[in-house]
């Protein structure tokens, strides 16, 4: 039995009140709340054991070195890599994708290639694109996003052809909380033999992910998007591409000799995890994957679909409120707006009331200027929130539009 009100209790912070009201926090796309034990675990590593790590034979370096290490191990299972030197340490999702980009600039992108991304990315999965294929006079296509928000899978099948070097889309839209096909992009990039990049920032906390089957090349998350510390992520690489890839940064860690004639470099991951890594959050962040695995990615799914079936229902009951994005491809996040009224009044409102919601473009903006809108209003759901709290949104909603109408 999933039991909500327990879980709650692990979340120091929900029991606080904002505006002398209970916080109802329903901003869980754009970072999540953190358990005790993760925050136990940042306060363990630096009162008891703080220490670099994979330098010092001293006992102190060999118990962080220890659990350092045992995060990989944890999201190697997690996400079902084949090998857990497949899992590099960065500081999230944006580093992840600009290491790679980075990397693939450097080494494997020639002019003319072209790289495929769609309209409902995050700009850290644009960016670092346009970078590159600015450097090496490659060409960045589109696939478009339909009226339901839901990718035009019919065009994306015509951009992809031999020149196709690589495939970035996420897994899920922060804008939207829409499920793409990526099976489906990952199967036919493949046949064009061009790289496929999944960025996780929004899956990870809301389906299980395993990485052989979806036959992904890179798969990209940030720890404090699944109850992680913030500063710390996961870059998920084929072993055989990232071995064929020239290095990211240069410094320690990341050599196996350095010599002013020729330097050459560690094998994986420390091949792309140069100087002193975040060890106290790394090591926390293990602590919060352990958590969800014991409750069950599976359990919170099922709970968390039930919330955004509950809130999209009540919602869509309010005269001139517009969902985005088609409700059965969906998970974690429902993005509207009310006819007439601009999403940040009606934020800054609903706050007054305790309750957390993201107004704005949520760094989508060409997931905005496809439907014209400046921005939406956004909850988005997480473990610990309860059909309670979604009511007293409701509500809030319900008192903010009849202010501002
Ligand atoms: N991609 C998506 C889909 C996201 O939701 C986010 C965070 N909002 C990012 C990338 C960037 O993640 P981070 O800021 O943790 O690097």
């Amino acid at each position: 039995m999933y039991n909500v009100e327990e879980i709650r209790k692990d979340f120091p912070i929900l029991s606080q009140k904002i505006y002398n009201k209970p916080l109802i926090y329903l901003d869980n796309a754009a970072t999540t709340q953190k358990p005790q034990v993760m925050i136990d675990a940042l306060v363990r590593y630096y009162s008891e054991y703080n220490s670099n790590v994979h330098r010092g034979v001293h006992h102190l370096s060999q118990i962080a070195t220890d659990e350092f290490e045992q995060t990989r191990l944890t999201v190697q299972k997690f996400i079902n890599a084949k090998h857990a030197h497949e899992v590099i340490y960065t500081s999230g999702t944006t580093d992840s994708v600009n290491l790679i980009s980075t990397i693939i600039g450097k080494g494997a992108l020639k002019a003319g290639d072209e790289i495929i991304v769609s309209g409902l990315e995050h700009h850290s999965n644009i960016v670092p694109w346009q970078f590159i294929c600015d450097e090496n006079d490659a060409i960045l296509k589109v696939i478009p996003v339909l009226d339901n928000g839901m990718l035009d899978m019919e065009s994306f099948h015509q951009l992809l052809s031999p020149k196709t070097k690589l495939v970035a889309v996420n897994h899920i839209s922060n804008a939207l909380g829409i499920i793409n096909p990526i099976k489906e992009i990952i199967d036919a990039a493949h046949k064009m033999d061009a790289w496929v990049l999944i960025d996780g920032a929004q899956a990870i906390p809301h389906l299980t992910v395993d990485v052989q089957e979806l036959d992904c090349d890179f798969y990209t998350f940030s720890a404090h998007k699944i109850y992680g510390p913030t500063g710390v992520g996961i870059l998920y690489g084929k072993e055989d591409i990232l071995n064929e890839l020239p290095p990211y940064r240069g410094g320690g860690e990341m050599i196996r000799e350095v010599t002013f004639e020729k330097t050459t470099y560690a094998g994986l991951p420390h091949k792309y995890e140069a100087g002193t890594p975040n060890i106290a959050d790394m090591i926390a962040f293990n602590a919060s994957l352990k958590y969800v695995i014991n409750i069950g990615l599976e359990n919170i799914a099922a709970w968390e679909n039930d919330l955004l079936r509950y809130a999209s229902n009540e919602l869509s009951k309010i005269d001139g409120v517009t969902i985005y994005g088609d409700l059965e491809h969906k998970a974690g996040a429902l993005s509207f707006n009310i006819e007439g009224i601009h999403p940040y009044d009606l934020g800054t409102i609903v706050d007054k009331l305790g309750i957390a919601l993201r107004t704005g473009h949520h760094c989508a903006q060409p997931v905005m200027a496809r439907f014209n809108i400046p921005g939406t209003i956004r909850a988005s759901f997480a473990m610990y929130n309860t059909i309670e709290e979604i009511d007293h949104f409701i509500a809030a909603v319900k008192k903010a539009k009849m202010m501002l109408s």
